[in-house]
């Protein structure tokens, strides 16, 4: 090994330490920190924020990188390491444009950002919240344009979640997801569908977490690899692949909520316990591109877990730790968990409805970036929007435009990966099903693992190392198409409202 990369390895351990320590504050700050010990460690967070920032724009990395970037250092290195110094040599270009003091104030502004967002969702008043979040508009609009000079702002942050991918991309599928699928909604809702009460029944809490444990276990997320805590908004952190982390609510009167969260949660979980674990403590670890986190953690919540046959194996120890459970049947359970019907709240939607609360907060964001749309009018643009995709208004701005956590940290260009992993999804259970016998077979036989086995091999192994459309094409072989998905919805919505 040269000496450059030995030293380029040592720099690395230290600037992990760094974000080690960002993790962990980060993981404490959603789960236990009491509300009057926020502030110490958002302190805290922003120090070492600060500090690995210093690192990842020092002259010392840079030097090290146009060293190992040249090309007699750079051919002698693995294919690891050529993505490892190709990509951080990407961020160091761009971080190092950034004012140290401006990164400073963006992240202390992001942690009061997300208090102000917790109190304003609390208290419904989105005009507690309002001056933040047109903070977070402005300082990441001045970020991109040091990051990104000169390129169009909304498409600059589109690409720090799914590189490669603009937004002409992406209008191209939503147009087709909004022709074929608004048409099938209205279909459905014209079908009479009663309320079922069964399932608003309580739900102890501590019964809750029990099944949260068996479907996690079930899915084959690795308990001496993993963990789960309590949040307001489901989330999964990971420090590696020995230690990723599931954060999940609890309703006691919709256990339904927690369930899917946690096989949501369970598959991000899955995914980042089995990158290869060469990658761990670098940037070619944990995948970044969250289309495709999303694709994995959507697939298990809706393509396994919204089947019936994903239930066959384990509805009895379901009924075991929720009694109601026992008193429904296994069909009326299917028809409920797939039950098409339009809602406010985003992560409570079924999977058709919720194609629009994503088309709806990619349009926002296109307002937001290009329209100039104030501050102040976005909550009624939202409104209207649910009048329009969905037929319904929200009574109150916590079931409206407060409910997500995403804008209080300036994720913008995050929502639509959602949407996205959903169309990849349908992309690989056409391509699943050509290689293995149906989906719907191996579930129906407890054979999941050989699902996960798949996905662990295709996808969560490589990491971050290959951009979304590298995925599809090695996984699928052809370019990025909403049809597939579409197919997968008339299928199944069809037989199960018998359009
Ligand atoms: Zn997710």
């Amino acid at each position: 090994m040269s000496r450059r990369l030995d030293d380029f390895k040592q720099y690395l351990e230290k600037m992990q330490q760094y974000e080690h320590v960002i993790t962990l504050l980060n993981w404490d700050i959603w789960t236990k920190t009491p509300k009057l010990g926020q502030a110490a460690h958002i302190d805290a967070l922003t120090h070492f924020s600060a500090e690995k920032f210093a690192m990842s724009t020092a002259e010392e990395l840079g030097d090290m990188l146009d060293g190992l970037a040249a090309p007699e250092e750079y051919n002698a290195l693995d294919d690891t390491w050529r993505f490892i110094v190709r990509r951080m040599k990407r961020d160091f270009d761009r971080n190092r444009r950034i004012p140290s003091d401006l990164y400073e104030s963006f992240v202390r502004a992001k942690a009061e950002s997300g208090a102000a967002w917790e109190e304003a969702k609390k208290a419904s008043d989105f005009s507690v919240y309002a001056p933040h979040l047109q903070k977070m508009i402005d300082m990441q609009r001045e970020v991109t344009g040091y990051t990104d000079p000169g390129r169009e702002v909304y498409d600059a942050m589109l690409d720090e979640f799914e590189e490669g991918m603009d937004s002409a991309d992406i209008d191209r599928l939503f147009e087709d997801l909004k022709r074929e699928l608004i048409p099938l909604i209205q279909k459905i809702s014209a079908v009479e569908q009663p309320e079922d009460e069964r399932f608003q029944k309580y739900a102890d809490v501590d019964a809750q977490k029990q099944v949260q444990w068996m479907l996690l276990d079930y899915i084959g997320f690795r308990r001496d690899a993993g963990a789960v805590d309590e949040t307001e908004h489901p989330f999964t952190l990971s420090f590696s692949t020995m230690d990723v982390r599931v954060a999940n609510h609890y309703y006691e009167h919709d256990p339904l909520s927690a369930i899917f969260s946690a096989i949501h949660e369970g598959g991000h979980g899955i995914f980042d316990q089995n990158v290869n674990p060469a990658y761990d403590q670098t940037v070619a670890g944990s995948c970044c591109y969250m289309g495709i986190h999303e694709s994995q953690s959507r697939f298990y919540e809706n393509i396994l877990g919204r089947n019936k046959n994903f239930w066959i194996p384990v509805y009895d120890k379901l009924g075991e730790l929720l009694p109601q459970f026992r008193e429904i049947s296994l069909d009326d359970f299917y028809r409920e968990i797939n039950h098409v019907k339009s809602s406010f709240i985003r992560t409570d939607a079924d999977e058709l409805t919720y194609c629009f609360h994503i088309i709806l907060r990619y349009e926002m964001e296109k307002a937001i970036f290009r329209g100039h749309v104030p501050v102040e009018e976005l909550p009624a643009l939202w409104n209207k929007k649910m009048q329009e995709y969905l037929r319904i208004t929200p009574e109150n701005d916590r079931e409206g435009i407060l409910q997500d956590i995403h804008w209080s940290d300036a994720s913008f260009g995050y929502f639509p990966s959602y949407l996205l992993g959903s169309i990849y999804d349908g992309m690989y259970l056409e391509a699943m099903e050509k290689e293995m016998e149906p989906v719907d077979e191996l579930l129906a036989e407890g054979r999941i693992s050989e699902i996960t086995k798949w996905l662990n091999e295709k996808i969560h192994w490589y990491g971050s190392t290959r951009k979304l459309k590298e995925v599809i094409q090695a996984v699928c072989g052809r370019e990025v198409s909403a049809q597939p998905l579409i197919r997968y919805f008339k299928k199944k919505y069809t037989e199960i409202y018998g359009l």
